[in-house]
């Protein structure tokens, strides 16, 4: 079945307090925005005792308009660009009343409202952060955190990494020759169409913060130059007057298929070169999508001019590979986000070009007890899969799950590997691609058929080496 949160799979509010089962591995969740929550809501409802540490002081991460933990990229025209159905937790739809791809205040208020419906708000401990996070020995975690009552050390038995991966800039590299007179600010750095009224802007990427910029800043801006290396497939959101990502095809089926959703959702979304869009060299499909309703229009206009990618800085202006100058006195670098866990030593965990090879971008092969959730960047929305990998793991540690042997694993994750390789062009923004439907396909399948081997294991719950549980 196609993934389409509807009213009717609403799950019963959680009332009482769930009982904790000291028995089950002592865990820590680093992070409260949208995976924290979701995991720390599977985990609680399993019943598995866990620590909950946050550095902000309010949930919602990225969806918290000028988050006072300081990390998150959200302005105020942002909306999700899954609609809203599409972006649900599986047991949470979102209000009727919302639009179809919802604005960032209400998907903030959809995880706090969340976090309500299953009585799980107790749990987070905010203002903390995570500091440092070590083995000890082969089953156990330090966890050093620091909040208002100073630091303390915390042994676990598994911690669930989801400290978001969409908040450390990325500038590019190597630096373009030349100096500008100008500001230049990073896309994570931008709020409003305030920051570009009167400017001459230029702003480089073509993801869709880089579309959203632009469209803003035709209408705010004295100029617009968007400089794009190398093109995209822009998609519109709606087609035929419907969210454009409900047309779905199963997640068993063949890559190549589900990627023709794509590629005809291209070719109905209208002509790039026309617009002056340069054509990508990859098919639709290739590449993380790229959407938004206004970028041709304001081209059209002449709101927007569109240059390829950058030669130098130029004092007051840039000056394009193509010879073509624009003036300019605020650059918005939309050029992603790296990888980074600054409370992980890089011998042990180091995503080098973003680079982090995972089981189903979940379970460290080598570290038992470690998981990571959210750290995924799907044809689709996170949340629902950031949700299905936080079940995975609450079942993992409560012993309803049993992982196949490790050789399998890794071949799992080998053949996982070469087919991202076949369906994505090589970049530090698709070393965790995955497509929505078939990733949730194969999880589920997974998860399948792990509870049968726990089933029949009885008592080799504890004896499995991921959860961290000790032997
Ligand atoms: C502009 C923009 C638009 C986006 N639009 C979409 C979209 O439409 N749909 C979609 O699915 N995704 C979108 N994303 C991706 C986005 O990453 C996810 O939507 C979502 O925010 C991921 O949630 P997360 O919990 O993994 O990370 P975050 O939302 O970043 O939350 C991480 C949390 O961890 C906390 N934290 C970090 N380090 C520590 C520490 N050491 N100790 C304690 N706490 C810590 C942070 O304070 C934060 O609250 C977008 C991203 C950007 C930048």
């Amino acid at each position: 079945m196609p993934y389409l949160v509807k009213p009717e799979h609403r799950a019963e509010a959680v009332t009482a307090p769930v009982p904790v089962n000291e028995s089950l591995p002592r865990t820590c969740i680093i992070g409260a925005g949208a995976s924290g929550i979701t995991a720390a809501k599977a985990l609680y409802l399993a019943g598995v005792p866990f620590d909950w540490f946050e550095s902000g002081s309010a949930i919602g991460g990225n969806w918290l308009f000028d988050n006072p933990n300081g990390l998150s990229a959200c302005y105020e025209t942002l909306e999700i660009n899954t609609s809203c159905p599409r972006m649900a937790f599986s047991d949470f739809p979102m209000p009727a009343d919302y639009p179809p791809y919802a604005r960032h205040d209400q998907v903030h208020d959809y995880f706090e409202n969340y976090i309500d419906h299953f009585g799980f708000r107790h749990t987070i401990t905010f203002n903390t952060t995570v500091e440092e996070v070590t083995r000890d020995g082969d089953h156990s975690w330090l966890v050093r955190s620091s909040g208002p009552d100073g630091e303390r050390v915390g042994e676990y038995q598994a911690v669930l990494v989801a400290n978001g991966h969409h908040w450390d800039r990325r500038w590019p590299e190597p630096i373009y020759p030349g100096s500008f007179d100008g500001k230049q600010i990073h896309a994570h750095d931008y709020r409003s169409g305030d920051q570009l009224a009167g400017r001459d802007l230029v702003v480089v990427g073509a993801g869709n913060s880089a579309m959203d910029i632009a469209v803003e800043g035709a209408h705010r801006a004295k100029s617009v130059t968007l400089s794009i290396r190398r093109g995209q497939w822009v998609l519109k959101k709606f087609l035929l007057g419907r969210p454009s990502d409900q047309v779905v095809l199963p997640g068993w089926m063949p890559w190549w298929v589900t990627a023709l959703r794509l590629r005809i959702g291209a070719m109905a979304s209208g002509s790039l070169r026309k617009y002056g869009l340069p054509r990508p060299p990859h098919r639709p499909g290739q590449s993380h999508p790229v959407q938004s309703d206004q970028i041709r229009a304001r081209i059209a206009e002449g709101r927007i001019a569109v240059r390829p990618g950058i030669e130098r800085l130029d004092g007051d202006g840039v000056v394009f590979v193509d010879g073509t100058r624009a003036k300019a006195d605020l650059i918005v670098w939309a050029t992603g986000y790296t990888v980074t866990f600054p409370f992980l030593a890089p011998s042990l965990i180091a995503a080098t070009d973003n680079e982090l090879p995972l089981w189903k971008r979940t379970v460290h092969p080598d570290l038992p007890g470690l998981f990571f959730i959210g750290l995924v960047q799907p044809v689709g929305a996170v949340m629902p899969l950031a949700e299905a990998q936080g079940a995975w793991v609450a079942e993992t540690l409560s012993g309803r799950y049993a992982p196949p042997p490790s050789s399998e694993i890794r071949e799992q994750m080998a053949t996982e590997h070469e087919r991202n390789k076949r369906q994505f062009y090589a970049s530090p923004r698709h070393t965790m691609e995955v497509d929505f439907d078939r990733y949730l396909w194969h999880l589920a399948r997974e998860r399948r058929r792990g509870q049968k081997r726990a089933g029949s294991q009885v008592g080799a719950a504890s004896n499995h080496t991921l959860s961290g549980n000790k032997p």
